[in-house]
């Protein structure tokens, strides 16, 4: 079960990878535990890596679909793997597609969870930090006890600059375009499926669920 998960930031897909690994068994392989892993362990891919990040240069595309293979050549990637935030574009998608050809494998789902800007603009403007100790709420989903104040400590709750809506709208339409090139790669293949995630978390796993156990049988 090779999946691939999408989705803009804001669509709630931080909260179904945790359901789909765990109900699948499968790792959760996101970028930056990849390379937080292949650094620390020192890998020759890791350390080249670090070298480009450390100039605060953009790591090139060999390199990470290096580390992307040797993190997916491990044993507990066998059964399948949940790729999130790996590929970002048309080329890596490719490469990822070859380096999986090359072990009998492909991206056999690309799920996408839909949600419309306007919601995710919403969801993402909500969001308020606690200065003290760095809890997270929303005004929405999740309201401390007592408005701008922090459950645990009474901190004064902070808006992160990039929290407001006009950083926010910018932020989502650059998301927009950088992914859209992917889900046209992926649709044209036949593996995408969008998940409709303007629903209960639970009805959003629901879905996710029904298409990987048909998948199964
Ligand atoms: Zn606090």
């Amino acid at each position: 079960m090779n999946i691939v998960l999408m989705g803009l930031p804001g669509a709630g897909k931080g909260t179904q990878a945790d359901k789909i690994v765990e109900k699948y068994e499968i790792p959760h392989i996101s970028t930056g535990d990849m390379f937080r892993a292949a650094i620390k362990n020192q890998t020759a891919l890791g350390l080249e890596a670090k070298s480009f990040m450390d100039q605060g240069a953009l790591v090139p595309d060999e390199v990470t679909i290096g580390i992307v293979r040797e993190r997916l050549s491990q044993a507990d990637c066998e059964k399948g793997f949940l790729l999130d935030g790996f590929p970002r574009t048309v080329p890596q998608a490719e490469a990822l597609d070859a380096t999986l050809a090359d072990m009998g494998k492909s991206v056999e789902h690309v799920i996408n969870i839909q949600v419309e800007q306007e919601e995710l603009i919403k969801r993402l403007t909500g969001r308020r930090i606690c200065k003290e100790c760095g809890t997270a709420y929303h005004l929405v989903f999740n309201p401390p006890q007592e408005e701008g104040k922090c459950d645990k400590d009474g901190g004064e709750l902070y808006q992160r600059a990039d929290d407001n809506p006009e950083t926010v709208s910018n932020r989502l339409e650059v998301n927009m375009k950088q992914t859209q090139p992917l889900l046209d790669f992926y649709g044209d293949k036949g593996v995408l499926t969008n998940i409709d995630g303007q629903q209960h978390i639970t009805k959003v796993f629901a879905d996710i669920d029904a298409l990987l156990t048909n998948h199964r049988k």
